[in-house]
């Protein structure tokens, strides 16, 4: 049943600072309101806890894909649309780009943010795998000023975060390489779009010829978070791709996750489509490096 509108309110600044200051002023009463896609679901389904929000959309601060020699910085605001139709992030952040082709239909591309996808911290959303990968880097900012997170350890617990309630997400920063790598990403639902992800898969390496010199591999729906696979990671590194290293990474990788079953999926097919999928792209990489 849809919530009773009357008694919920939107708050419309039209700068940064005063944001902040209602956020800071009245700690815990005032949420962010972005695109508005996740939060307008539970709205109509009546299940929306908080009454009073603050509409950040027309905070240009929060806004803008800018770039610099050893970095790509999005602002929170940035859109799945906006995502992939920039020309860096399509030839330098392709699985990035992949995700956001992937989320929901043009309406939610149009209108749901980077940030709120993060920050609504769903372990099934479809851009935190990415942003795993590429080694993101989070900037909160609150009215004392800006500080950093690792987006790795950012999400701490099911939906709990490294976030405080008089902060906003403003920037995330994906860290540019010259050195060549190879990309994988693989989102596996019901249909091929308006799903939500059983399995979402992301993963990038450098390679040496077919010896893995770094490897990061972050997957979605697999455990309480969006989880980046630090053990699996660590197993590879010096080995070359072939069938002794394939079964190491699928047995660290089995440790690793801790999926389960509910109403998208199983516990079982989760874990052997997770398996499959490390083993598709450390073969795929081979396929690339011998071309
Ligand atoms: C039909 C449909 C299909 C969808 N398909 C997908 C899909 O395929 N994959 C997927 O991953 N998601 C999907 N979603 C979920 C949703 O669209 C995304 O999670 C989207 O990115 C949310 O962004 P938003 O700006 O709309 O967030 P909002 O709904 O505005 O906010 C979400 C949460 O984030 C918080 N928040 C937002 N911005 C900030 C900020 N800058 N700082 C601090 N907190 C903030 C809000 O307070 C709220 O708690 C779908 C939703 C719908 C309705």
């Amino acid at each position: 049943m849809r919530a009773f509108i009357p008694s919920y309110e939107l708050m419309t600044p039209h700068a940064l600072d005063e944001a902040l200051a209602l956020l800071a002023n009245e700690p815990d009463i005032w949420k962010p309101f972005a695109g508005g896609t996740d939060l307008m679901v539970l709205l109509e389904a009546g299940k929306l806890p908080h009454t009073n929000y603050i509409n950040i959309w027309k905070l240009d601060e929060l806004r803008g894909i800018e770039v610099t020699d050893d970095r790509v910085s999005l602002g929170a605001l940035t859109t799945y649309t906006e995502v992939q139709n920039n020309a860096i992030l399509k030839k330098e952040f392709p699985m990035l780009c992949q995700a956001a082709s992937e989320t929901g239909g043009l309406a939610i591309q149009n209108r749901g943010t980077l940030g709120g996808n993060i920050v609504n911290a769903s372990p099934a959303a479809d851009s935190p795998p990415a942003l795993l990968a590429y080694d993101a880097e989070l900037e909160l900012v609150s009215i004392n000023g800006s500080r950093r997170v690792p987006y790795r350890d950012f999400h701490t617990g099911y939906k709990q975060m490294n976030i405080r309630c008089d902060e906003l997400l403003h920037r995330i920063h994906l860290p540019r390489t010259n050195a060549k790598l190879y990309h994988s990403y693989r989102k596996v639902g019901t249909r091929k779009a308006q799903a939500i992800s059983k399995v979402c898969f992301a993963a990038v390496a450098q390679l040496d010829n077919n010896r893995i010199e770094e490897v990061r591999i972050a997957l979605g729906s697999v455990a309480p978070v969006p989880l980046r696979c630090r053990d699996t990671e660590k197993a590879l590194p010096g080995r070359s791709i072939d069938r002794s290293t394939i079964s190491a990474a699928r047995t660290a990788l089995a440790t690793e996750i801790t999926p389960i079953d509910d109403i998208r999926s199983t516990k079982d097919y989760r874990l052997q489509v997770s398996l499959n999928l490390l083993e598709d792209f450390l073969e795929s990489c081979l396929v690339e490096v011998k071309a």
